[in-house]
């Protein structure tokens, strides 16, 4: 790898601040320096003339699923042959580069080793595909949101704090980064929000202890008030939906507001309504109030929490048949649509703050200098328009690590659709 230098680009550099008109040079896999205007001397760089175009920090999603196939139901996400479900996941993480997403922190994998092996894949570079944080299978109770009575499905059934400690031990030895439990589980009852607390607090305890030890991530599954609680008592990092959360659990959400990162995972009840008819998928009146009633009471917590300073980021529980991989940065429109945040801080919550999730503070997720080179070179201006975000014609070059996904065309002015 020698130089590149991106010139005549405006930069979104993922802080939050405005474009800028800019030059940015990448040094092997990292951004060597960035200037305002042309001031850097290309020397014997490959120059990469913009045109115009976006030059942006490439994406993360929050709470990915790459080895959920597309699936109509929870039990068909282990219906494929290993064999099959392996070579389909390979699959989606080339796709999420293919759309702009550089960083997937999972959000379970199907399998217990199935997305250690293909991080170790991507890492070698045996395959293309995001940095991944890989995560075991999503630990649940019996009786609990995923215990679908099957064996070998998608949820691994444990009951009792031994059992959850055993499990982390062994998803440790097996090389994850991070695990996944799941405190809460639809309730009964009228209200089509009831969610019960279906963890105790010795296990959810458990899990943070060997998380602890083994310096892993916990991410979990918690959209009833006391789960949220239960999860920032324990110490949990990454608290998924937090849909029903009160003014004490978000109150204890911005005490620890450095620590933890909130993603509220909404594309399953959102896919479902705007596009569940073009995926031919049908809903029963019930689904579809409690679908409308999440987007609603999620919307207002989000909007919440964004006033509060509390991270939250972009992943919404892609990988089902009416919420496909490649829909991912849809989320970034809701962000904007609906939780009150502008283009450029749901940019930010999708790069900066995802950096931080990824565990690299400041080096991943911003152009600086000495960042890591994932750099998406836009047509068009998403600070203007985030929906472009969403159509993988828009990136000219997607870049990880230093090394083009997508290579830009030579003439990439005369390339460009987005007349400015
Ligand atoms: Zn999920």
């Amino acid at each position: 790898m020698g130089e590149t230098l991106f010139t005549n680009v405006s930069v979104i550099d993922g802080t939050g601040a405005k474009p800028f008109d800019g030059t940015v040079l990448v040094n092997g896999n990292q951004i060597a320096a960035v200037s305002r205007g042309d001031a850097i001397d290309a020397g014997d760089a490959h120059v990469v003339d913009g045109g115009g175009a976006t030059l942006m920090p490439g994406l993360t999603d929050a709470h990915a699923h790459l080895s959920f196939l597309d699936s109509a139901t929870l039990g068909d996400i282990n219906s494929q042959s290993a064999e099959r479900h392996i070579l389909e996941t390979a699959k989606n993480a080339r796709k999420m580069l293919d759309h702009g997403f550089t960083s997937m922190f999972s959000g379970s994998s199907a399998r217990d080793n199935l997305e250690v092996a293909l991080r170790d894949a991507i890492n070698a570079g045996d395959i293309p595909g995001p940095r991944l944080k890989a995560a075991t299978r999503q630990m649940t109770v019996t009786g609990g949101f995923g215990d679908i009575g099957q064996d070998d499905a998608y949820s691994l059934v444990l009951d009792g704090p031994d059992a959850f400690r055993d499990a982390c031990r062994a998803a440790a030895r097996a090389g994850v980064d991070t695990f996944k439990i799941v405190p809460s589980a639809p309730g009964s009852g009228p209200d089509p929000l009831a969610e019960d607390t279906a963890m105790t607090d010795d296990e959810v305890a458990a899990v943070c202890a060997v998380a602890r030890q083994r310096n892993r991530m916990v991410a979990a599954h918690a959209r009833s008030a006391e789960a949220v609680k239960m999860c920032v008592r324990n110490g949990v990092q990454v608290i998924y939906h937090a849909t029903l959360s009160d003014d004490e659990a978000k109150d204890m959400l911005e005490a620890e507001r450095d620590r933890v990162f909130v993603a509220p995972a909404m594309g399953l009840p959102y896919g479902r309504l705007t596009e569940g008819e073009k995926y031919g998928v049908s809903t029963d009146d019930f689904t579809r109030a409690r679908a409308e009633k999440e987007i609603e009471t999620v919307s207002a917590t989000m909007a919440d929490l964004r006033k509060r300073g509390i991270r939250v980021l972009p992943g919404g529980d892609y990988g089902f048949k009416w919420n496909p991989h490649g829909r991912n940065a849809r989320d970034l429109q809701m962000f904007v649509e609906l939780f009150g945040f502008s283009p450029l801080e749901a940019i930010q919550a999708a790069t900066q703050a995802g950096g931080e999730l990824m565990g690299e503070p400041g080096r991943l997720g911003v152009i600086t200098q000495g960042a890591f080179a994932d750099l998406l070179l836009v047509d068009g201006d998403p600070s203007k328009d985030i929906a472009i975000l969403q159509d993988p014609d828009r990136f000219l070059a997607i870049m990880k690590d230093g090394a083009f996904h997508k290579e830009p065309a030579d003439n990439l002015a005369g390339q460009r659709v987005a007349a400015e």
